[in-house]
């Protein structure tokens, strides 16, 4: 078994950063404008992948305007995964072999596989993207400065918020880490709570399911639903299911900056939660 160093060294370094940060705000203090910036970047960052890495551009739920996928591929930045190309690829093995060994976070290899050790431990899956992405000019344009924009709005941003709090430089390095580390998490718990613990309403073809209790992912904590009927831009398909990502989406329709949002039709809903049909 490879070992991913790059990933493991960088996986290691915010864990330490981020509980470093503890003391850090203890004997420092938060400044109100660094709070907001991270608890914004934690809502940002968040949709800029699941918004457009997952619902638009892997499943092709929605289309947003270039100027919309411009802002979330910045925005996604901000959550530590990888840059979309390599995400797409690796969300797509997820979906097709769910549950087997060429699923990358196989839930059957354990909890913990399917939330962090295959990041760490699987190798790295060739790229491989549908067709309709190919001259996507904004998947290569975030590609070829994902280094740059991650270090602006992680360090450089932070950085000078906490000197002009009047902290320590580092403080801001301090605060960024916990922001990664909790929302990597956040991600990481789509892979592995949410494909073991909850309800499996619509297919029990794969152990994905919809754990309504865990509303940190932004909508994307309804699992079972979006592996049943992955095309859907709702993953809450309840009208009140908590789903930020689908409200996102849907006022993003009514102002014009995305297009055909697509959603299963309810006789098909139904009808999968009748008979539990298998995932498609
Ligand atoms: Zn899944
Ligand atoms: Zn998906």
């Amino acid at each position: 078994m490879k070992i991913q160093y790059p990933a493991l060294a960088f996986l290691a370094l915010i864990h330490v950063l981020a509980l470093a940060s503890f003391p850090y705000m203890y004997f420092y203090g938060l400044s109100w404008p660094e709070a907001t910036y991270h608890i914004i970047g934690y809502f940002l960052g968040g949709f800029g992948i699941t918004a457009l890495y997952h619902r638009a551009w892997t499943h092709n739920s929605v289309n947003f305007a270039r100027p919309v996928e411009y802002v979330l591929a910045v925005c996604s930045t901000m959550v530590p995964q990888m840059p979309a190309r390599q995400w797409i690829s690796t969300h797509i093995l997820h979906h097709h072999h769910t549950d087997s060994d060429q699923d990358p976070y196989n839930i059957k290899r354990g909890f913990w596989w399917a939330h962090f050790e295959w990041i760490i431990l699987a190798p790295v899956p060739p790229i491989v993207l549908p067709a309709r992405l190919d001259n996507n000019p904004v998947i290569e344009w975030q590609e070829r400065n994902y280094f740059a924009i991650s270090a602006v709005v992680n360090l450089l941003i932070p950085v000078g918020l906490a000197i002009a709090a009047g902290a320590p430089w580092w403080g801001g390095v301090l605060v960024s880490a916990l922001r990664l580390v909790v929302t990597s998490h956040v991600v990481y718990s789509v892979n592995s709570v949410c494909h073991k613990w909850g309800t499996r309403p619509f297919t029990q073809e794969v152990s994905a399911r919809d754990v309504w209790w865990f509303p940190f992912a932004l909508g994307e904590q309804y699992h079972n639903y979006h592996h049943a009927f992955p095309r859907d831009y709702r993953h809450g398909v309840r009208r009140f299911d908590f789903d930020p990502t689908k409200w996102l989406i849907e006022g993003l329709v009514m102002t014009g900056l995305a297009s055909n949002p697509f959603k299963m039709p309810d006789r098909r809903i139904e009808d999968a939660k009748r008979s539990r049909v298998p995932a498609e």
